[in-house]
């Protein structure tokens, strides 16, 4: 039998590989397999070593799961139509912005997590059934409250609920969409898919360069990519200051911009590899009052609490 003929060696410089690295993967969709049961369990590793109030991250633990189950039920959304996915490319815009008039599916969701969760603590479970007992269209005012961030106006004990349900519309939506229509926007500080800000950024592992910085959608959980010098809100370079608690999960830190003085958590997989951006921020609720009191501001909305009631 012949032999296959080989390919020559050759060696490669280190300043031509250098030269050579392309451009780290811009997107990374949310896996619907794996996203919420994966947090789950990072919720329940938090809550079991003490690192935030057990109680608040075990019925997270109990909501993660919930979403789950709720997105594995969840409709399949019906295709964008063309003219649509064209305007949103030609004008920089994300494919699914949340300024659209919402879709009922987002109440099945929520009708959903609420029968997952029926042996949530009691006060959980008063909440559930108060928003049961809603009609549709105040439930849909507070949606819209919750994705234009206007905290005042919203019941706290009700939000992580609603978040929850809305997640699991949009991380099913974003999933059907499909890698391939997503397209940069002219502003890298949204999410690309939905428009949303980032809850955290994180530092990945499971890439071509682990260490590679991505943002993470706080509704969709889509990622994209953002260098490590770059402020998440105001886009200054190299004006970041890096934050940690002293003898705290290393993997954690708060990137704090000294030009406009918002914040946002960085969770590193290199030091901790099931850290996740949801899960850990609010495991280190220490870290938002060390920035607060450094007199950073909190950019980044974590839909599971509101700020200054965490
Ligand atoms: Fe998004
Ligand atoms: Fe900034």
């Amino acid at each position: 039998m012949a032999s296959s003929p080989r390919a020559p060696i050759r060696i490669i410089p280190q300043g031509e590989i250098a030269g050579g690295l392309k451009e780290p993967p811009a997107f990374r969709l949310p896996d619907p397999n794996s996203l919420f049961v994966d947090r789950a369990a990072r919720f329940e590793v938090l809550a079991a070593n003490g690192v935030g109030e057990k109680g608040f991250l075990r019925l997270m633990a109990q909501l993660a799961r919930a979403q789950h189950n709720a997105l594995a039920r969840h409709p399949a959304p019906a295709a964008l139509n063309a003219a649509h996915l064209e305007r949103c490319t030609q004008h920089g815009l994300p494919p699914l912005g949340t300024d659209a008039p919402l879709d009922a599916a987002w109440r099945g969701a929520l009708d959903g997590i609420a029968g997952e969760l029926h042996d949530a603590p009691a006060a959980a479970r008063q909440v559930l059934d108060h928003l049961l007992a809603q009609d549709a269209a105040l439930l849909d005012t507070q949606a819209q409250r919750l994705l234009s961030l206007d905290y005042p106006a919203l019941d706290a004990a009700s939000v992580p609920f609603i978040g929850a349900a809305l997640q699991v519309h949009w991380v099913k939506r974003v999933a059907a969409l499909g890698e391939g229509v997503l397209k940069k926007l002219d502003v890298p500080t949204v999410c690309p898919a939905c428009g949303s800000p980032p809850v955290a950024s994180v530092l990945r592992i499971d890439v071509p360069v682990p260490g590679t910085r991505y943002l993470h959608c706080a509704l969709c959980a889509t990622e994209w990519y953002m260098t490590r010098g770059c402020c998440s809100q105001c886009e200054a370079q190299d004006k970041l200051a890096y934050f940690h608690i002293d003898g705290g999960n290393a993997a954690v830190r708060g990137e704090a911009c000294e030009e406009c003085k918002g914040y946002i958590k960085s969770f590193n997989q290199e030091k901790d590899a099931q850290a996740d951006p949801y899960a850990d921020d609010l495991a280190s609720l220490a870290l938002d009052i060390l920035l607060d009191e450094s007199g950073f501001e909190r950019a980044s909305p974590n839909y599971f609490f509101v700020p200054g009631q965490g």
